[in-house]
């Protein structure tokens, strides 16, 4: 099949969905592909909230919000598109409320607002603990509003490229019944979520495998700060699942073995409530100085109450219930940090547009960039809201109007997905989830919260042999068309393996210490040296990657000492 539209967004989390409502509204014909059903994207796993200096609960302001995301990003931030990103939050969460996202509310009917980590006011407005679940099912009922086209359970495999290079829309893999089906578009928007499946103890959904960085990446398309990987700090021990910061936010401690707050020694003023960065980096020293409980400490939130809790905090209670055997009520939670978000993405402007001609990026799986190198809590449903709109609506006004695709042109492209697909049931040689299994581990161990050139040198080394491994054929038992997860999975695991591998030189060329990329052998931040984006490229037909550099766009915050 190959079926061609104005607009085709490749994912439908809330960035992809967004994205699709505003190119509809643009007077365009849009289409989804996406891999799940959308209502099950990984933006629904968001429990703690969204970003927006209301001003409800303090005397708050867009430029707070702004100074904090700067602050917050370790100065790598571009700061017009920070500022882009803050100053658009009141309208667009207005108009989500609007739509009809259930907010929770203050005694007086205003939309509530919770404390979040290195906010410098309560800013987080919420839905319970089930914010990403509600935004998410909200923008489900627009999209069905405005007639988009979902090709759904839709595996994304390559970017179609036309003969001068120009991407004409993306190849992919009908997960229900078989066969590569091939969606045209003047516009293609790659909105296909993060990529923190490649560690171990990660937050992610099995889904976030960097699939649209990966295949942007194998088309052409630079991509940006890929060796900052968030870590959570509070993270369960036996399968990564996430407790939110809300906890932190509503009045949660941390203490260490001998029951000590030990935040106190590494942020006095914020505490608990200091980025994310700072809090994961004190317990994984609290950890390794023997002040831990079995690999991790704890949450302590005992002293709220079980009203509080149960009011709101009812997901989180459950989550430590079921997965830790723990009731929060009476006991502490054990928490350690684990990866949880990817700030680095493929490469844009502010409007969304990559360098790649046809092709526009948002949400997790680009970089504007807004976090720079390290993301502050509640920003990234934000950005998948704010960049989602502006990518669509760009994307939408540039290609109205012209003609679609030729299919012709796409014969190349498709005919090599295909190939690619026959090589990968016909291959032998161990299972992709073997390979999965080392990469996950090598990059926990070695390029975790502290890094040195030497870990990271070894998990570089151990990807180039899984690559090696990977590029000489991995088993897939599964040789049938009709959800052969098998399938899907092996190619997964080569976006990962990538990715790994990019994340890696990134982080090895980058020697000093910002946001959430600290190197023990390079403990201090060089703003001298250091104060650019990375720049990753590979070519289309030569898989050698490439690190180079990109300014960082600086207004108004000059880069200073960041204590919290
Ligand atoms: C547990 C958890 C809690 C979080 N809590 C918060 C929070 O409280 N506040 C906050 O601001 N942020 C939070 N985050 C981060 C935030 O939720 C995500 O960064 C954001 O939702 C990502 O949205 P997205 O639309 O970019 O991607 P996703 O929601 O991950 O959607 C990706 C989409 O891409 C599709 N896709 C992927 N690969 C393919 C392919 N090959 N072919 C076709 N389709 C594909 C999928 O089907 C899916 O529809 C949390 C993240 C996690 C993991």
């Amino acid at each position: 099949m190959i079926a061609s539209h104005d607009v085709v967004i490749v994912g439908a989390g809330l960035a992809g969905m967004r994205a699709a409502v505003e190119a509809a509204r643009g007077g365009v014909d849009v289409a989804v592909v996406t891999k799940l059903h959308p209502v099950r994207s990984h933006s629904g796993a968001a429990e703690g909230g969204i970003n927006v200096a209301l001003g409800n609960v303090s005397d708050d302001s867009t430029e707070g919000h702004t100074y904090d995301t700067v602050k917050g990003s370790d100065y790598l931030a571009d700061q017009d598109a920070s500022r882009i990103m803050c100053e658009a939050a009141v309208g667009d969460i207005l108009e989500l409320e609007n739509m009809g996202c259930f907010f929770s509310r203050l005694p007086n009917g205003r939309i509530a607002q919770r404390p979040f980590g290195a906010a410098g006011r309560p800013r987080t407005a919420f839905a319970a603990d089930i914010t990403g679940h509600v935004l998410l099912h909200v923008m489900y009922e627009q999209l069905l509003k405005h007639g988009v086209k979902v090709y759904e359970e839709f595996f994304a495999i390559d970017l179609v490229l036309d003969a001068n290079g120009e991407c004409i829309g993306v190849s992919s893999w009908d997960i229900k019944d078989g066969g590569v089906h091939t969606v045209l578009g003047n516009a293609t928007v790659i909105c296909t979520g993060g990529m923190g499946r490649m560690y171990h103890g990660t937050t992610n959904a099995f889904a976030c495998t960097g699939d649209g960085m990966a295949m942007a990446f194998r088309a052409g398309a630079p991509l940006k700060d890929m060796e900052f990987m968030q870590f959570h700090p509070t993270t369960l021990k036996a399968n990564g699942v996430l407790i939110t910061e809300g906890c932190r936010g509503e009045g949660g401690v941390l203490r260490n073995a001998d029951g000590e707050r030990f935040m106190k020694n590494y942020a006095p003023n914020a505490m608990e409530l200091a980025s994310r960065d700072v809090v994961s980096r004190a317990e994984w020293t609290e950890i390794m100085s023997g002040r831990g409980v079995d690999g991790c400490v704890l949450l302590d939130l005992t002293h709220l109450g079980a009203e509080h809790i149960n009011r709101a905090l009812p997901g989180s209670r459950e989550l430590a219930l079921d997965y830790a055997g723990v009731d929060a009520i009476d006991e502490p939670i054990p928490v350690r940090p684990g990866a949880h978000y990817q700030m680095g993405g493929v490469h844009t402007d502010v409007n969304g547009q990559t360098p790649l001609p046809g092709l526009w990026a948002s949400g997790e799986a680009a970089c504007v960039s807004v976090h720079g190198a390290n993301r502050l809590g509640g920003n990234s449903l934000l950005e998948a809201v704010v960049f989602g709109r502006r990518s669509g609506e760009h994307a939408a006004a540039t290609v109205k109007g012209m003609t679609r695709p030729d299919p012709a042109a796409a014969a190349a492209s498709i005919a090599r997905t295909e190939a690619k697909v026959e090589g990968l049931l016909a291959a032998k040689g161990p299972r992709a989830d073997e390979l999965r299994e080392t990469l996950a581990e090598t990059m926990y161990a070695n390029c975790g919260v502290f890094r040195t050139g030497d870990s990271m040198t070894e998990a570089r080394d151990t990807i180039a042999g899984l690559r090696r491994t990977y590029d000489e054929g991995v088993l897939v038992h599964d040789k049938g068309t009709n959800f052969n997860n098998d399938l899907t999975y092996a190619i997964e695991v080569g976006y990962l393996l990538e990715m790994g591998d990019v994340l890696t030189r990134c982080a090895l060329e980058r020697e000093e210490s910002r946001g959430g990329h600290t190197r023990l052998d390079f403990v201090e931040r060089d703003d001298e040296k250091w104060l650019v984006h990375s720049l990753t490229t590979r070519a289309i037909d030569d898989a050698t990657i490439n690190v180079g550099t990109h300014p960082v766009t600086i207004t108004d915050y000059q880069p200073a000492i960041r204590t919290y």
